[in-house]
């Protein structure tokens, strides 16, 4: 059986479950096992209701006032209590602020190895291999897994597309008596949402970004006026952040946010490692940038090598344009 943990907020299913489930398909056909997706929360009908709707064979959910919050303590107290039950084979968890937080204490309290980070998986003979890139993504690691299953692993965002999760109806539903008590060392004492502005980069289909390239803070209109022009949000690398042209939320890269849009415009970016990071999971990469040996082309599935201040406009016209047809 593989087991993933489903994620997320406010009664809707986080995009990193849809990449979830896709990874635990392709395992699941591989090694002819059955899927089961587990919902910890309280009163958490909708996800319930959403989770039918894709391939799964079974929803385990889990429901309890204490876990309507999500607290670490609980939620390792309960998915431990539900593995050492069922015994799965593989249980997948999210590469997420979420996930990494919990996922290395339940490794821990099963005493049980995480891989974490991965990117990929084979299947060699019998065996799970996993994959998860190393060394700020510069070197990918093959993990094979020993001993006794379940094996844990945490999925990095982008790395299993979301778009081909597959469609079902028949999962059963079932409920897991959840035994908590009082005693959790964290209390959830509220939430602040970060304030996101017009870089909400994390769900966006379509991320235009700028770089050192753009030269000052000014020419930055270039960059907001294609991303309205395409339906797109803006992003930028460190310098730009560094400069204060733009705030710390729209930065893309090891030390931002980690990004895996549809389409992501790299306007004026070298492409160094520490942004590549960042965003080179995205399914359909455009460059521009005047030098044709920057290494952000090694990543581009599109590349203009011209000035960005003739290119970005021009290709914001013909957006506009399209736009009116
Ligand atoms: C610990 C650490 C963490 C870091 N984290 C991040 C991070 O999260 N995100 C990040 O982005 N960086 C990060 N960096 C910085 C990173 O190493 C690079 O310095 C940075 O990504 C470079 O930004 P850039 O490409 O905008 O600038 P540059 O490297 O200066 O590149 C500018 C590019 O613009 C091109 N250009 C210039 N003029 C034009 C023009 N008129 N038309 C077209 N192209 C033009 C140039 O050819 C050049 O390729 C980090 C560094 C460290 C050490």
């Amino acid at each position: 059986m593989i087991f993933l943990i489903a994620e997320h907020k406010d009664n809707k299913l986080k995009p990193i479950t849809s990449e979830l489930l896709v990874f635990a398909q392709r395992v699941s056909r591989d090694f002819s096992q059955p899927i089961t997706a587990i919902v910890l929360g309280s009163g958490a009908t909708a996800i319930v209701e959403e989770l039918k709707s894709k391939k799964v064979d079974r929803i385990l959910t889990a429901d309890h006032e204490q876990l309507a919050e999500y607290n670490p303590d609980t939620y390792v107290a309960v998915l431990q209590a539900i593995i050492n039950q069922e015994k799965p084979f593989l249980v997948v968890i999210g590469h997420t602020t979420q996930g990494m937080d919990f996922a290395p204490r339940l490794a821990a309290r099963l005493r049980k190895p995480l891989i974490a980070g991965c990117v990929e998986y084979e299947k060699l003979g019998d065996h799970l291999v996993l994959t998860r890139q190393i060394f700020n993504a510069k070197m990918n690691m093959k993990t094979g897994l020993r001993g006794a299953p379940p094996y844990l692993a945490t999925a990095s965002p982008g790395a299993f597309p979301a778009d081909e999760v597959e469609a079902g109806s028949n999962a059963e539903v079932v409920q897991f008596p959840v035994e908590l008590t009082d005693a959790t060392r964290r209390k959830v004492v509220g939430r602040v949402e970060v304030p996101k502005g017009k870089a909400d980069l994390s769900s966006a289909p379509i991320i235009v970004s700028g770089g050192r390239g753009l030269k000052e803070k000014d020419n930055f209109s270039l960059i907001f006026e294609l991303a309205d022009a395409i339906g797109g949000s803006v992003g930028a690398s460190r310098p730009v952040v560094d400069a204060e042209w733009l705030p710390r939320e729209y930065q893309v890269g090891s030390s931002g946010q980690t990004v895996s849009p549809k389409l992501y415009f790299a306007i004026g970016i070298s492409g160094a490692i520490q942004h590549l990071v960042g965003m080179q999971t995205s399914r359909c990469i455009v460059a521009i940038n005047k030098d044709a040996e920057a290494p952000i082309f090694k990543v581009a599935h599109y590349g203009i090598t011209d000035d960005l201040f003739k290119v970005v406009p021009a290709l914001t016209k013909i957006f506009k344009d399209l736009r009116q047809v």
